[in-house]
């Protein structure tokens, strides 16, 4: 689009405009805010705003569109929000008094990590923008700042998916980076709809040096500057609420990658998005915001302190224990605004009067919560209560200086309490007389008259006059007022006196307003120096808040609090998966032991679909969670490690973004957890290798939980439909059968949920293809095929079986024709023991090289095999099994599947 530089406005817009090219600007005009060029055309779309023209008549008229200034914020948000940033261009100076074109420059670049008004809706949620920097190859420094409180952390980071992980856990918008970050990580973050910000060097600012002030490190340091740079460069506003930054280590807490938050549905809901059915809706019994805010911040990162840990539940064990006093403790909290938000806005200089008497009143609310939490007599508050500052002198100056309650604007008046300042008094009496003034000369003038509606009004454009009904005028004695206007039914007059009391008036009214909003400011400014300690006291409020939410729940859902242990055991009596719970109801949910001792580290779990296989591993890592946040947990008793990493592939995560298949994720992630967990890890394994053919998903299985089992001793939990692996248990000690009791009544299959000893007898599929609703006649068609295939496989032996048990009805074992190759599973003599590592027992070359004639007789069936066959089975017989991923088995077996099937 043609660039119209002709007049010396549009000059001066061009030129502001070059310097923001990436962020809509929104140009200051009088009472709006106008957009031009290309601006105005997509923002008029975006906005639904009339796209108008500037310059009609010259050649290229110059497209534009504007916005109100008085609704610009809500205008502002919704381009925010659609991830644009905008560029407020303001004037100024006095328009009137301005020699030439009027002075404009920009006071504030949004953008979707520097947006701080997230209204009600967002008020529970923080606002993070971030910044990255990479200080070595693939070593990066890592910060975040919600610019609303002040929270400012960092971090050093190892690895692109760490970053990633950090970026999505903490669900930021935008992220700033300078030009040591490689294309293709930033492509990925752009794909995960994160916006990218380009800082490219740092500026340092001595007002807000202290934010370094207790980091260490070189990348810290860098990447903390990176990122106070860009919020100075865009804010231009005082900063003086960021805190000092905290260095983190994302290892301190327990771990958990974004998939496995993702799946256990956390803090939301896998189909909905939202929060309803997550534990964070279930744990969220929080009355203030910042505490809503923090119990969030304490489910994203559990602790693996066992000291923290056990401070947090004795804490919550006496909230729990004090009927009477948490309740007044929850009363308190009510009164509770946001103070963070409100500390953040008194730095900004955005606060308004209303603000202010929040503060106030949430100051006052603190010596009650004092003496509430000292009424429990527990030493383990004592920090807390040293930290319950009721920042008493700010209280008091608000209460001293701001009316109860004070208009929306601090620069109309009104504001002020009467009696705080000599000269603001004097002013008002002024005010105040002269209108007492007013109304006895319209008094004195209606008797004088005869008129009795005469009345004495005011506007902006003619001040004070004296209006006359038309009917009334000639009551009125001639020349007695001076005429000022004439209306379709009144005349308005004045007299000298009324005009001369009218500027006494109107300057009164005009200082005073001034005084009020110089008092406000002074006021503010002392608010300001208080702001650190007032930070401090949210944060010990969040947490007594986050506390307190912890042991309603705990005592409405009957918790009980973990006794962390330091061994391996794992003692859960009881069990319950508290979200699934809380909608089916208590009565109808069937709790759970989940048993695991020193020796005990798979517990594989079999039953029929729909049975609770997958709610019951939920159930032990939410309980995990929770006890790791120092929560109680829904169950009758709990013994339980301290567990350093959680990892979970449970149901069908596709990856969108990337366009990877379901099964492709499957083993990605099953990658990601052998690769990464250690022996004091949990894993989570819901049938993996289900999405590929029966064979290979069966092999990779059995491959999986040998490799857990004799190498990363993790506890984990195992639950598959391959019931040929339930044979595993004889040869892998650490390994145990559990499944899910299933009942046949009538034909029909009653679930009992019920966690029980030993391998499943059925896989029930058709059972679950007939509660799903499916015809009758296919039911019955699939029960005629399942006999069949099973009378089959009794009158011609499966060759290869899996072990020494044979297989399981209902199995593909039973259920395929013998032709098929019944497993590649091992033989017991032959399975990996603890003391062999799967190294030397692959899973194949167990069954392969073990050239029996059982195994030859595979594929003996099929006597003449074509080339591409005969191929197949070279390189299968060839391939060096133990010097591969469990991945690159799986991209070896496609191929050949693919070959097989040409
Ligand atoms: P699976 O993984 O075996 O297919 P799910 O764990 O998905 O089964 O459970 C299926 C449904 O069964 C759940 O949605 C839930 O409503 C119900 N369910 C699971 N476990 C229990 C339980 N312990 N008590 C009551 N209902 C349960």
């Amino acid at each position: 689009m043609t660039k119209t530089n002709t007049t010396p406005m549009m000059v001066q817009y061009q030129k502001i405009k070059d310097q923001y090219p990436d962020a809509f600007l929104f140009y200051r005009l009088g009472d709006f805010y106008e957009m031009f060029n290309e601006d105005a055309v997509k923002g008029s779309q975006l906005l639904e705003l009339t796209l108008t023209t500037r310059s009609h008549s010259a050649k290229n008229p110059i497209p534009m569109c504007g916005v109100p200034h008085k609704a610009v914020q809500s205008y502002i948000d919704i381009l925010v929000d659609q991830g644009y940033k905008v560029a407020i261009c303001e004037q100024m100076e006095d328009p009137k008094l301005a020699k030439g074109m009027v002075k404009r420059e920009v006071i504030q670049l949004v953008t979707p990590g520097t947006q701080t008004d997230t209204g009600a809706a967002g008020a529970k949620r923080n606002n993070y923008l971030t910044a990255l920097t990479m200080v070595a190859p693939d070593q990066y420094g890592f910060a975040y700042t919600d610019l609303s409180t002040g929270e400012l952390k960092a971090a050093e980071i190892n690895g692109q998916e760490a970053v990633l992980n950090e970026l999505m856990s903490l669900q930021t918008k935008e992220i700033v980076i300078d030009d040591s970050v490689a294309e293709d990580l930033q492509a990925t973050m752009k794909q995960l709809s994160v916006m990218i910000s380009k800082q490219l060097e740092i500026q340092t600012s001595s007002e807000l040096s202290y934010v370094e002030q207790d980091l260490t490190t070189a990348p810290l340091k860098q990447v903390v500057g990176l990122l106070v740079t860009y919020v100075t460069v865009t804010q231009k506003r005082s900063l003086a609420h960021l805190q000092r930054a905290v260095a983190y280590q994302p290892t301190a807490f327990l771990k958990m990658d974004h998939s496995s938050q993702t799946n256990l549905e956390i803090t939301q809901n896998l189909r909905t998005k939202k929060k309803s059915g997550t534990l964070l809706w279930l744990l969220d019994e929080t009355k203030t915001a910042m505490g809503g805010r923090l119990l969030k911040q304490w489910l994203d990162r559990p602790l693996i302190n066992r000291q923290q840990i056990e401070d947090r539940q004795a804490k919550v064990g006496t909230l729990l224990d004090h009927y009477f006093e948490r309740n007044s403790l929850q009363a308190e909290l009510v009164k509770v605004y946001d103070l963070e938000r409100l500390a953040g806005r008194v730095a900004f200089g955005s606060v308004n009067g209303r603000d202010l008497i929040q503060l106030q009143t949430s100051l006052e609310q603190v010596p009650q919560i004092q003496h509430t939490i000292e009424e429990l007599g527990d030493a383990v508050f004592d920090s807390m209560l040293t930290n319950l500052d009721p920042v008493s002198d700010v209280a008091d100056a608000i209460r001293a200086a701001i009316v109860p309650e004070p208009p929306l604007s601090v620069a109309d008046g009104g504001v002020i309490r009467d009696g705080f300042n000599a000269q603001l008094d004097e002013y008002r009496d002024a005010m105040r007389n002269g209108k007492t003034w007013l109304a006895e000369m319209e008094a004195h003038e209606r008797e004088v008259t005869g008129i009795n509606n005469l009345k004495i009004g005011y506007n902006h454009v003619f001040g004070y006059y004296i209006e006359v009904t038309k009917v009334n005028l000639d009551k009125l004695p001639a020349d007695r007022y001076e005429r000022k206007q004439t209306l379709a039914n009144a005349e308005r007059f004045s007299t000298p006196e009324l005009k001369e009391k009218e500027q006494l008036i109107l300057e009164a009214e005009e200082k005073s307003v001034a005084l009020e909003y110089q008092l406000f400011v002074d006021l503010r400014e002392q608010v300001k120096k208080a702001i650190t300690r007032l930070q401090k006291l949210a944060a010990t409020i969040a947490s007594l808040d986050v506390l307190q939410s912890f042991a309603v729940v705990s005592e409405d859902y009957h918790f009980v609090k973990p006794t962390l242990v330091k061994g391996h055991q794992l003692k859960i009596k009881q069990g319950r998966h508290p979200v699934v719970e809380k909608v089916l109801g208590r009565q109808s949910y069937v709790p759970n032991d989940v048993t695991m001792d020193d020796q005990t580290n798979i517990l594989l779990i079999t039953g029929p679909n729909m049975s609770g296989k997958s709610t019951y591993m939920r159930q032990l890592a939410l309980t995990v969670i929770m006890a790791q946040m120092g929560c109680f947990v829904p169950a009758e008793s709990a013994e339980m490690p301290i567990f350093d990493q959680i990892f979970t592939r449970i149901g069908a995560a596709d990856d969108l973004i990337s366009g990877q298949s379901t099964f492709m994720v499957e083993m990605q992630e099953a990658n990601h957890a052998l690769s990464q967990a250690t022996a004091n890890s949990l894993i989570l394994f819901d049938e993996i290798g289900r999405g590929t053919a029966t064979y290979d998903g069966m092999a990779l299985a059995q491959a999986i939980i040998e490799y857990v089992h004799n190498r990363v001793h993790a506890k984990t939990l195992f639950s598959t439909h391959y019931h040929e692996l339930t044979a595993l248990e004889t040869s892998l000690k650490q390994l145990r059968n559990v499944h899910v009791g299933a009942v046949e009544r009538d034909g029909d299959l009653v679930f009992l949920h019920q966690m029980q000893p030993g391998p499943a007898d059925k896989s029930y599929g058709i059972h679950v293809a007939k509660l799903a609703g499916m015809p009758d006649s296919l039911l019955q068609r699939a029960d005629v095929i399942l006999r069949g295939l099973e009378q089959e496989a009794k009158e011609k032996p499966a060759v290869a079986a899996v072990t020494s048990t044979a297989p399981v009805e209902g199995s593909p074992a039973a259920a395929k024709p013998v032709a098929e190759p019944t497993s590649v599973a091992a033989k017991p003599e032959s399975a990996a023991s603890e003391s062999t590592p799967v190294a030397e027992q692959p899973v194949a070359t167990e069954t392969s090289a073990a050239e029996t004639d059982q195994q030859l007789s595979l594929f003996t069936d099929e006597p003449e095999l074509n080339p591409a066959q005969a191929k197949v089975l070279a390189q299968l017989k060839d391939l060096n099994l133990m010097g591969m991923t469990p991945m690159a088995i799986m991209n070896q077996v496609y191929q050949w599947q693919q070959k097989l099937s040409k």
